[in-house]
C-alpha cells in the first residue's frame, strides 16, 4: 500500500462557491465538523504545520472551502469544509452553508471519503447526523474522528467509542469507521493516516 506524506500538505486554493471547485482535482478527502470541534487543530496536527488551517479562521473566510494538496501530488486534496453550527452566525446564513455542504457532499465526483470530526465529549449532534444523511446515498466511506480525547479517562474513552458505534448502528449507518484523536497529546495521528492511505489506495 502506498503511504502518502501528509506532513507535506500545502495550501492550494480557497473557493467561495461550488462553481469554483478546482477542475484539476482527481481525488479529494473532505473534512467537516461543528465549529469548535477541533477541525483546524486536527489539520494542523496531521500536516505538522501551524499555519495551514489558519485561513479557515480568517474572518469572512469561514464559509469558504479550503484545498490542501497532499504529498505534492497534483491531483490529491484534503478539503477543509466550512464548520457548521457556529452560534454567532445568523440562522439564514447557517442554513445556506448546510445547503452548500449537502450539494458538495452529494455531487462532487473526485470526493472519495468524508472525515467527520466530533468532540468526543459531545458526539453525534443533530448537524452531524445531517452530514451523515447527506453523504449516505453516495455509499462512500465515512471516518468519524472523536477529537479532544485527552479530556476523557480510559473508561470514558471506551464508553465513548461504544456509544457512538451503537447509536450509529441503531440509526442504520453502516459504512463508517471511527477513532479517538487528540491534537493536544498527538494521539490517533497514525490511525487517521492509515484510513486516508487506504482510501487513496483503493479508489
Ligand atoms: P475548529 O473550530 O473546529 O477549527 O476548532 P479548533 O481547532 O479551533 O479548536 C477549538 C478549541 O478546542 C480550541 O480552544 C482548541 O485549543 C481546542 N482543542 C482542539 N483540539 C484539541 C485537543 O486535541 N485537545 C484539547 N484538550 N483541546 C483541543
Amino acid at each position: 500500500m502506498l503511504k502518502y506524506n501528509y506532513k507535506q500538505a500545502s495550501f492550494y486554493t480557497t473557493v467561495a462557491d461550488l462553481n469554483s471547485l478546482p477542475q484539476e482535482s482527481i481525488k479529494e478527502i473532505a473534512i467537516v465538523g461543528r465549529s469548535n470541534s477541533g477541525k483546524s487543530s486536527l489539520l494542523n496536527t496531521l500536516t505538522n504545520q501551524n499555519r495551514l488551517a489558519f485561513t479557515s479562521k480568517t474572518p469572512g473566510r469561514t464559509q469558504h472551502i479550503n484545498f490542501f494538496n497532499i504529498s505534492n501530488d497534483p491531483g490529491l486534496f484534503l478539503v477543509d469544509l466550512p464548520g457548521y453550527g457556529y452560534a454567532k452566525v445568523p440562522m439564514k446564513v447557517r442554513s445556506n452553508w448546510v445547503l452548500l455542504l449537502a450539494d458538495y457532499l452529494q455531487t462532487r465526483k473526485p470526493l472519495i471519503g468524508l472525515i467527520i470530526i466530533m468532540d468526543a465529549r459531545h458526539p453525534l449532534k443533530d448537524l452531524d447526523y445531517t452530514m451523515l444523511n447527506f453523504f449516505a446515498p453516495t455509499n462512500k466511506p465515512v471516518h468519524i474522528v472523536l477529537s479532544k480525547a485527552d479530556k476523557l479517562n480510559q473508561s470514558e474513552k471506551v464508553k465513548c467509542l461504544q456509544l457512538v458505534r451503537s447509536e450509529l448502528a441503531k440509526s442504520g449507518f453502516t459504512n463508517h469507521t471511527l477513532q479517538l484523536f487528540s491534537s493536544l497529546k498527538r494521539f490517533g495521528i497514525e490511525e487517521l493516516e492509515n484510513t486516508l492511505n487506504s482510501w487513496l489506495n483503493k479508489s
